[in-house]
Parts: structure tokens; C-alpha cells; sequence
């Protein structure tokens, strides 16, 4: 039976939903992308993409693909045939991007992590001490595991290789942390940022987001692996006049335009903290209410976007995602490769606010009890609800002359 009334309540970690006003955005006639107007909407996506990365010295690129096409421009940009990688293995997503680096001719040392945690500084620098002839030529991370539900800390991971002393690129995917969770390109001395518009970004899959910093770009002037449809070089002579060097995804690009101002409207501040907020509704869901655990192993791991929740032997994940789905019209991330059938993922990223995740909560919760996993009924809902009726998602705002005013009448009426 498919239910055909209200709507389908989307938590996998990504696609997101797509706000409103974005998807309006995107109903536009097609237009010409060489008119001498087309580069005013161009060249303000891509400046404003740079606020998001924080990076004023680097420069972002826009390419018509999902977020792993980005990898495959990063890599094939900046690295040549047989040149060493360092890439740590948690997770399937930052699984995928070793395997494309191995399918790419690079010569990757992967060091294997288990699933549930993040990168591993100490190993990381071990490895780049020892590595004295500087033949690793960049260090692949990701950022936020989106098949665990596992953050890592990239600031930390820059202190680690300067520690060592070593020059390789920094590599960052940051297709599931970008307009969510903080990331400082320019702080952390990122030389390859990526991601993709289908997650923080607020938008349909189909746009591959790159920004590269300059010493990466100087890398590209000798990296020799063959790129074409990739190459930044053709990209940045026509970036250079607002262009592209070929058709661009045009509503896609609109849609963009009005992410961003959602974005900057709520402050990029303000989306972090909103998203550490419903995170932590979801984690007390968890954790206080339904008695699981998550796949993340301890707090510093713990992902601001998507929660994966362990199930208790026996009871199987990709059963509770389907009664969620035909039962309740409620979609959750599927466990991936080595813990398919072991968890389930709540994704909690991009537009939405607590109810929204109350509905994911409840589904999941209901589903959970109709396949006969062992957690009390309306467990879930209450301790989300406590955490985030006695939490305050911005606790370093300035409270605005209204709210000020509100406050100091607040145990009166208001008297004119
Ligand atoms: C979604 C995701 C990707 C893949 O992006 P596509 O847009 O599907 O190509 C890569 N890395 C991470 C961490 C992701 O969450």
C-alpha cells in the first residue's frame, strides 16, 4: 500500500528535503548561459561559496555532477599516476574514496580504523614521520562519515601533519559536514575541500562543489594523471568571465542562490549550532529513551548530521527501514556494507527544526516496536523533548531588542 495523503518524511542523510522557497527557486525557464547577465547569478554562487567554505584564498568550483565527482577532480587535478596517498578506512563512504584513488593509479597506504570511530591523528602523524622522503603527496579525510555517523577533527588532523613537519596536500570530504557542521578551509589549511549540493546545501542532487586552495593549485601545474571533463584548468579560464566551459545546471544553480541566502539569513553560526542542537535531541532519542547505542564509539566522534543507531542482536535494520517506509511513509538510512542489517540512520541535516525530527523519531520508534525491538513506547519522543525544551539552541546569540524587552515584562503583563 503506498499512502498518498501528507508527506513523505525524508531522514535519510541526504538527499535532504529541499526548502520551499528553494524549490521554487528552481522553476525557471532555461536561459542562455553565454548572455551577458548569466555571469551576475554565476560569480555570486561562487564568491558566496567561499564565506561557506571559509576560505578567502581559495577558490570554488562548480561542476555539474554528485559530490563524487568532486573527489575524482580533487584527486586527478593535483596527483600523478603512482603518487602516494595516505587515506584512513572507517566507514563506506571514506572506503569509496581509497577505492577511487586505487582506481586512479595512485598507491595508497590505507590505514584501517574500526567503524565507530574517526581519523586517527597519533597513526596519521606516525606515518608522516616516518614517510622522511616526503613521498605521500596528500593525506585523504573524511570529514563526517555518513555511514556511521562519525566526525572528525579536522583542525586536529592539520596540527598532526604539521606536527610532522610534512608537506602533503590536505584532502577533505566534506560532502556531509559543509553548511552544517563548522569547517574552516582557511584555518585548517585545507588544499582540497569537497562536496555536493544534495546535503547542508539544501538542494536536489547534481552539483559537485570543490574548493582548492593555492597550493594546490600550484600542485595541478604538475600533476600529471588525465583529466578532461575535470580539469580545473578549463574551468578556471572560464570561471575567469563568469562562464563555464560547458552547459551548467542552471536551475540548479538558482536553487543555490537561494540556499545560500537561507543560510547567511540564519547566520552560518546559527545553522551549526541549530544542527548540534537537534543532534543532541535525537542522540538523548537514543540514548536516554530508547536505551541504544550509536555506531559512533564516544562524544568526540559523535556526527552533528546523522546518527546511526545500533540494533540489539537479533533484530534487523533493514526491517525497521522498511516498515518505517511503507507503514509510515518515513525514510531512514540504510546500514552500508560491513553494518547492513546492523543499524539504521537517522539523518539530521539541512532544513529542519524539532518537530520535523519528532515525526522521524516517532516512525522510527513505531516501526522499531512493530518488528519487535525492545523499547518502550514513547520513550524516544520524551527525552528528545527534554533535552530540547530545556536547551536553548543559541546560547551565545545576543538577544534582540524585542526579546530583551519580552524578558523584562515577562512576569507581568505588559501595561501600555
Ligand atoms: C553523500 C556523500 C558522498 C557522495 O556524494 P554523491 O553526491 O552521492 O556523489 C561522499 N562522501 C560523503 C561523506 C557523503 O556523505
Amino acid at each position: 500500500m503506498t499512502r498518498i495523503t501528507g508527506r513523505n518524511f525524508l531522514f535519510v542523510p541526504g538527499p535532504t528535503n529541499v526548502p520551499d522557497r528553494v524549490q521554487r527557486a528552481m522553476m525557471v525557464a532555461m536561459e542562455d548561459h553565454r548572455s551577458s547577465k548569466f555571469p551576475d547569478l554565476s560569480m555570486s554562487v561562487l564568491n558566496d561559496l567561499k564565506k561557506v567554505f571559509k576560505t578567502e584564498d581559495g577558490q570554488v568550483f562548480i561542476f555539474p555532477s554528485s559530490g563524487t565527482g568532486a573527489w575524482e577532480a580533487a584527486l586527478t587535478n593535483t596527483l600523478s599516476p603512482g603518487d602516494k596517498v595516505l587515506a584512513s578506512s572507517f566507514g563506506q563512504f571514506s572506503h569509496l574514496w581509497i577505492d577511487m584513488a586505487l582506481r586512479l593509479g595512485f598507491d595508497v597506504e590505507v590505514q584501517e580504523v574500526e567503524w565507530g570511530e574517526g581519523v586517527p591523528l597519533e597513526r596519521t602523524e606516525e606515518a608522516l614521520r616516518a614517510d622522511s622522503k616526503h613521498e605521500i603527496k596528500a593525506v585523504l579525510a573524511c570529514h563526517n562519515e555518513t555511514a556511521t555517523g562519525v566526525s572528525s577533527d579536522i583542525g586536529g588532523l592539520r596540527k598532526a601533519m604539521d606536527a610532522a613537519g610534512h608537506p602533503a596536500l590536505l584532502c577533505v570530504d566534506a560532502v556531509s559536514s559543509l553548511a552544517s557542521i563548522d569547517f574552516r578551509m582557511d584555518e585548517w589549511r585545507i588544499d582540497l575541500a569537497v562536496s555536493g549540493s544534495q546535503k547542508g546545501l539544501m538542494l536536489p542532487a547534481g552539483l559537485g562543489i570543490l574548493a582548492v586552495s593555492p597550493k594546490a593549485l600550484e600542485a595541478m601545474k604538475t600533476a600529471e594523471s588525465k583529466r578532461c571533463y575535470f580539469d580545473l584548468a578549463d574551468m578556471i579560464a572560464a570561471n575567469a568571465s563568469g562562464y563555464f566551459p560547458f552547459t551548467p545546471a542552471l536551475p540548479m544553480l538558482y536553487g543555490l542562490r537561494e540556499s545560500l541566502d537561507i543560510i547567511f539569513e540564519e547566520g552560518l553560526e546559527d545553522v551549526f549550532l541549530r544542527h548540534n542542537y537537534l543532534a543532541e535531541g535525537v542522540r538523548a532519542a537514543v540514548t536516554e529513551g530508547w536505551k541504544l547505542s550509536l555506531c559512533a564509539k564516544n562524544p568526540e566522534w559523535y556526527s552533528d548530521t546523522v546518527s546511526a543507531v545500533m540494533l540489539p542482536d537479533g533484530a534487523n535494520g533493514a526491517h525497521v527501514i522498511d516498515v518505517a517506509f511503507r507503514r509510515y511513509n518515513l525514510a531512514l538510512g540504510a546500514g552500508l556494507s560491513k553494518v547492513a542489517g546492523k543499524l539504521f540512520r537517522i539523518g539530521h541535516l539541512g532544513d529542519l527544526n524539532e518537530l520535523m525530527l519528532m515525526g522521524a523519531i516517532c516512525g522510527a520508534e513505531m516501526a522499531m516496536l512493530d518488528v519487535g525491538v525492545d523499547v518502550k513506547s514513547g520513550s524516544g519522543a520524551a527525552a528528545a523533548s527534554n533535552y530540547w525544551r530545556s536547551h536553548d539552541p543559541f546560547p551565545k546569540r545576543k538577544a534582540s531588542k524585542e526579546e530583551q524587552f519580552y524578558e523584562a515584562h515577562s512576569t507581568g503583563s505588559v501595561q501600555g
